[in-house]
């Protein structure tokens, strides 16, 4: 043993934990009471109620007591019959805790520590990742960048090797916490960490080098807030990326190439809309897959016949409640879809690199971020171990579909068809979705009538060989390296179609429920380049091509010219500032 007053400060806080937890689980709420199957619940102990029914219906005589006495002890659930007995048991767990602690050297994740009574402090955070990195030679802990008010952004790499760099490894990010005040990602990230760390989770490593991130957005999770401490929703500044925290994500993603992404969050059902419709979502994980046309069938395919039924039955059979993420609704106002085809978020902008990507919803606690925690975080962690069990059962396909995916990508462009402008359709299907009824409630399901799956191209361009930006341009450059782009000086432009957009007026057009705005262009010729302005040459056949073509067609409904930031480029009467580049 290492360091024997740390252990016995672990094992004191175990103690703690225990009494907490003790304390808090005697009124049961409904969440509360219903499932108590997640992977720490063995360690923990169970419900008041569940121990008084068992304790109930069970053995008579001095034999059966001993034995029950025993087996209780052993596998950590409390009967709590006489104070003595407590202590006994107590004392029973301190022995085994300090044997444990002294045998894995594992340190205890922070929410365990709090008793999943508090929220985990980006502090306790940092000192948590650094003691697990030094404690196991499957880590590598990265700094990968950090956000506004310089809070240290961590990628805990696990490999069986040097991370990254055995190919025949499967590359996987599962990344949370963008939004501050979603929380059980982080917390379910941290059991994720000291999960992982178990012996029977170590061939997951034979064919997967996984890197976690738990907290994207530290300074929004200290103060329990969406955005980040410049006021900007992290998970729409994708495209845009003039946040540190996803120009860092991007940044590190870029660097590995990481085939499998990601993306946990959590949602709120409380709003008031649904209130006054009479029922909530409670479905305890949701997952979504890609959506946006764009990226190609087979990952989309596999995503939605492979791995959402897989992720729901081994949700459900671990005693989570689980669906698809369809925002939207309620129903009697509003249709519901499968999310947004937008390539600002998380999920699809990594998708859009052809990457096999999600995101995952977990459900926020009701009268704040601390409710139902423990629950919360389990079904979080849940929801990730499902990931990586698929990946690893389907390693060889996923990798040899992504990779043949991406040789397209950076393949000469073909004359491809982007679509730019899309809508979501209903297929004739009715939606059964599961709810919870606000006046008796209980679980029901309704069946949703405006029911919109399938998206639908409006507009398409076809995908040129690359684009001009001018080099006197600092905002667009600056998102230019922001990604990261590969781009060259073009010296000369024979043998090259150059084609300008001219913006005649400014319309809007409607996306998902938002309107963005819509120019009426037309298309000039160029001759040849204006005089005495310098152009950056940026290829559309890399891994961001396809990114490239939604982000600078000015009539695109994802591109630059809806933010705010971009907005002045867009101005009637004048030209588009990105110029076209097409072979002949
Ligand atoms: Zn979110």
């Amino acid at each position: 043993m290492k360091n024997v007053f740390g252990l016995f400060w672990q094992g004191f806080s175990y103690i703690c934990m225990i009494a907490a937890n003790c304390s808090l689980t005697g009124g049961g709420g409904v969440d509360g009471a219903i499932h108590r199957t997640g992977p720490f619940a063995g360690s923990l102990k169970a419900t008041t109620a569940s121990e008084k029914s068992s304790s109930s219906s069970l053995m008579k005589g001095r034999f059966m007591k001993t034995k029950r006495l025993i087996i209780s002890a052993i596998l950590g659930v409390a009967f709590r019959r006489t104070r003595r007995m407590k202590h006994i048991l107590l004392t029973w767990h301190f022995l085994f805790f300090l044997v444990l602690a002294g045998y894995s050297q594992a340190p205890i994740p922070p929410p365990v520590k709090n008793g999943f009574l508090k929220l985990t402090s980006h502090a306790e955070l940092s000192a948590y990742v650094s003691a697990t990195g030094a404690a196991s030679d499957l880590i590598s802990l990265e700094v990968i960048g950090r956000s506004v008010q310089g809070r240290e952004l961590y990628a805990i790499g696990f490999s069986s090797g040097k991370f990254g760099k055995d190919a025949s490894k499967i590359r996987v990010l599962i990344f949370a916490q963008q939004h501050g005040n979603e929380q059980s990602g982080k917390e379910g990230a941290l059991l994720l960490t000291a999960e992982l760390l178990k012996p029977e989770r170590r061939h997951l490593f034979d064919r997967i080098d996984l890197a976690l991130i738990p907290q994207v957005n530290p300074d929004g999770a200290e103060v329990n807030r969406r955005r980040n401490a410049n006021g900007l929703d992290l998970n729409r500044n994708h495209v845009i990326l003039t946040e540190p925290e996803t120009r860092s994500l991007h940044g590190f993603f870029d660097r590995y190439l990481f085939e499998v992404t990601m993306d946990v969050h959590e949602y709120s059902p409380y709003g008031e809309e649904w209130a006054r419709y009479g029922y909530r979502k409670n479905s305890e994980v949701t997952v979504g897959s890609l959506t946006n046309i764009n990226i190609p069938d087979d990952i989309r395919n596999l995503s939605d016949s492979g791995y959402l039924p897989f992720t729901m039955k081994y949700l459900r059979d671990r005693g989570y409640s689980s669906f698809t993420y369809c925002p939207g609704g309620p129903p009697d106002t509003a249709y519901i879809r499968h999310s947004t085809f937008d390539v600002n978020d998380g999920r699809q902008s990594f998708g859009i690199e052809n990457t096999f990507s999600f995101i995952q919803e977990g459900m926020n606690g009701k009268d704040d971020s601390v409710a139902n925690l423990r629950r919360r975080a389990e079904g979080q962690m849940t929801g990730m171990l499902a990931l990586l069990e698929y990946v690893f059962g389907n390693k060889e396909r996923i990798q040899h579909l992504v990779a043949a995916e991406r040789e397209k990508l950076i393949s000469p462009a073909d004359g491809q068809m982007i679509s730019i402008q899309s809508e979501h359709v209903p297929d004739g299907s009715v939606l059964v979705m599961p709810l919870l009824s606000l006046s008796t409630g209980n679980d029901t399901v309704v069946h949703v009538e405006d029911y919109r799956p399938m998206v639908r191209s409006l507009y398409d361009v076809k995908k040129p060989a690359g684009y001009l930006v001018p080099a006197d341009c600092t905002l667009l450059l600056n998102w230019v390296s922001g990604h990261g782009f590969r781009q060259k000086i073009l010296k000369a432009v024979t043998g090259l179609r150059i084609e300008q957009y001219g913006i005649l007026s400014v319309d809007s057009i409607d996306f998902e429920g938002d309107r963005v705005v819509n120019p009426v262009i037309e298309t000039k010729e160029v001759e040849k380049l204006p005089e005495g302005r310098d152009f950056i040459y940026i290829p559309v056949n890399q891994l961001k091509g396809n990114l490239l073509v939604l982000a600078l067609e000015p009539k695109s409904m994802l591109g630059l010219a809806t933010y705010r930031q971009f907005a002045r480029l867009l101005k009637p009467g004048t030209s588009w500032p990105v110029l076209k580049v097409n072979k002949p």
